[in-house]
């Protein structure tokens, strides 16, 4: 089949890969550069985790999720991921991390459990007083987005792929299966498969109803010369523990080590909204941050960079169809990491039509 993708992040990517590797033709349109650093996907680097607390179907999921990324890095002639492994931080009883501690016991996968005194041994950029307990798996990482695209931008033009960056579709019509772009060109096709993130709602206000828009800015800190090896060596962090809803990604690949914190995201009026990070905005994210870091008002903000993403109400991935055209927003917060695997869902959709399989599947039901 003929199959039009609307949006060149790791979701539009992936499907191409996928549908040009069983045999469809496909055309990419993507309004920026591949990368593009204003989607969710462009930034340096995204984590990849077993842990999962409450919502234990994604757990489960990461099994396919890691056999869809190595069958990419195959394809790929690389991997692109830095298997550096997790930690969890707890602060406070029933706190995420002590949730993602659960769901990993509920699982049966293997951890390290670290105390207070063992973990701050290992990571003197932690602060002891500050720490019930935390553990370590090595099922984790940090995913290299930016290459990951390149990459795949790449094999994909030498797959007979068309790529169109800098190519805006202005609008779809799911009936016709059309597309006409900011030029006014129409492209037909069999199918259109729509990743275009938290852009989505301007090519379907509808989806209102379900996806709703945030920004939100990560910050690029340099740590004091003491604790910069320990860093370099350091798991990702899924959660500091208390409130902060906090992670982080030690330095790997192009990208620096990098905070990040759920208390920082708000609702935004669409994708490109607010998009220039504010004076001081670093400082404020890394300030969210004070427990369980020594030193932390040392470290030196060295970028930030703005965000806008789609969650959904229960934070489960979404997928819709109208006509010829699929939806798929595979975002909430957590989608990166499953992206080789919702290409290869989301290309399946194109020969088996079994639109509900393909909802289960993304909403962790399967
Ligand atoms: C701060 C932050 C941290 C995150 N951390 C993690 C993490 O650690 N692990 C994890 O698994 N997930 C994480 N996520 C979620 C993850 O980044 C997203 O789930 C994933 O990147 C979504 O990919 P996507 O392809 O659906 O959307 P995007 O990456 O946003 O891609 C959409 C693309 O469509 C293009 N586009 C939009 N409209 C049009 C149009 N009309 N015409 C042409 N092109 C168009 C856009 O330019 C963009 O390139 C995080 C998200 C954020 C914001």
């Amino acid at each position: 089949m003929n199959v039009i993708i609307v949006g060149a992040g790791i979701a539009g990517l992936s499907t191409a890969w996928s549908l040009v590797r069983t045999g469809h033709q496909v055309a990419l349109f993507e309004q920026g550069p591949i990368p593009n650093p204003l989607a969710a996907s462009g930034d340096h680097h995204r984590i990849i985790r077993r842990a999962y607390g409450k919502a234990a179907g994604y757990g489960r999921a990461i099994t396919e999720a890691y056999e869809a990324w190595d069958t990419m890095w195959l394809d790929l002639g690389r991997s692109h991921l830095d298997p550096r492994g997790f930690m969890c931080i707890s602060r406070e009883k029933g706190d995420e991390a002590e949730e993602m501690r659960d769901g990993l016991v509920d699982g049966g996968y293997e951890f390290e459990d670290l105390t207070a005194a063992q973990a701050t041994g290992r990571f003197p950029f932690l602060d002891e007083s500050s720490i019930r307990f935390a553990f370590t798996s090595r099922e984790g990482g940090a995913l290299h987005c930016r290459r990951i695209a390149a990459d795949l931008a790449e094999w994909l033009t030498r797959h007979g792929a068309r790529l169109h960056e800098h190519t805006r579709v202005a609008s779809v019509d799911p009936t016709l299966g059309s597309v006409k772009t900011a030029d006014g060109t129409v492209h037909l096709a069999d199918r259109i498969i729509v990743t275009a993130g938290a852009w989505v709602p301007k090519l379907f206000p509808d989806v209102t109803r379900d996806l709703t828009t945030f920004r939100t800015a990560v910050a690029y800190l340099d740590p004091p010369e003491e604790f910069r090896s320990a860093w370099a060596d350091a798991p990702t962090i899924l959660d500091v523990g208390g409130d902060t809803d906090g992670y982080i990604i030690p330095p790997s690949g192009d990208g620096g080590l990098k905070f990040g914190s759920g208390l920082h995201k708000r609702p935004a009026a669409d994708a490109d909204a607010d998009r220039s990070p504010e004076a001081g905005e670093g400082e404020a994210i890394r300030d969210l941050f004070a427990a369980p870091f020594r030193r932390l008002a040392e470290y030196r903000v060295t970028d930030v960079v703005s965000c806008a993403y789609t969650f959904t109400e229960d934070e489960r991935f979404f997928a819709e169809v109208r006509d010829k055209v699929l939806i798929v927003s595979a975002c909430s917060g957590h989608g990166y990491k499953f992206g080789a695997a919702v290409g290869r869902r989301a290309a399946r959709w194109v020969d088996d039509a079994d639109t509900a399989g393909l909802q289960r599947w993304l909403r962790a039901e399967a």
